[in-house]
Order: structure tokens, then sequence, then C-alpha cells
């Protein structure tokens, strides 16, 4: 069953809209978390469980930062909303070219990617992360983030 991930708090939250059973499309629209101020929930086709140590991060189809969960501040060492509306390379650092080229070119998800990002002081990180492509069709990457 599909559902949606806040980037955020990390709540999970399924929406059953019927549509599908119907042989309808499925409803693609983002509800906003109960559970705190996010907007940006990221509906997710496949269960996933995130450490409590990861930072979830969505990227647009332009590699731009959407949003960034508060998960992120404990390593990356600045608010999250710092780099709301940055590039995700010259942002972040996220070795991550290749993958997200993979991920749009097959829209499928992408796990336990070992990389490297920058925090806010320029110190290189070893980092796990896990891509998921947006079934919405709207090129939304969530990125999972996971400091090694
Ligand atoms: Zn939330």
């Amino acid at each position: 069953m599909p559902y949606f991930m806040c980037p955020n708090c990390k709540l999970r939250r399924s929406v059953v809209s019927g549509a599908e059973a119907l042989g309808e499309e499925p409803d693609h629209t983002r509800p906003p978390c109960f559970n705190c101020e996010c907007d940006e929930t990221f509906e997710m086709n496949n269960d996933y469980f995130p450490a409590d140590a990861t930072g979830f991060v969505v990227v647009d189809a332009n590699d731009t930062i959407k949003y960034a969960g508060a998960d992120l501040e404990p390593f990356y060492g600045s608010a999250p909303d710092t780099v709301n509306g940055g590039n995700l390379y010259s942002t972040l650092g996220l070795s991550a070219e290749q993958v997200i080229a993979d991920v749009r070119e097959y829209n499928q998800r992408r796990i336990e990617q070992e990389l490297t990002m920058r925090n806010a002081e320029g110190t290189e990180l070893a980092v796990w992360a896990d891509f998921f492509p947006s079934p919405d069709g709207s090129g939304d990457i969530l990125i999972a983030i996971t400091p090694v």
C-alpha cells in the first residue's frame, strides 16, 4: 500500500483513496504531515524504515533542495532550512551524480549507496544514502542520508 513519509519527523501516513481498487488513477496529492509543520510529505511505494540518525532531503528535477528534514542538522551542522533552495551538489557536496542519473533513467530506487557529503564547515563525511523517485512523475527524489 502506498504511503507518505514525512521527511521532517519521519511519520508514515497511509492514504487509502480506493482509487486503485476501482481501476482509477491513484491520487498522488501530498497530504501535509499532521505531526509537524511539514507540507512536503513524500509518497513511497515500498516500506522504508529510516534509522534514528537518518536525515531526509527532497530534491526536485533540477537537483534543487526543496526540503531538508530536522535530522540533517546533527551531522550537517546547520539548521535544515539553511540548505533549502540550494543545489544538492554545491550545497551538500553529495557524491550522488551517477546514482541520481540512474534513479531518473530507470525510475527505480537505489539503496545503501556509500557516498560522501560536506557538512556546513566544509568537512567531508562518509554517509550511506538511499534514493527514492516520486511515483507522481514530478521528478522529485527523496534522499535518506545516514552518517557512517
Ligand atoms: Zn512530520
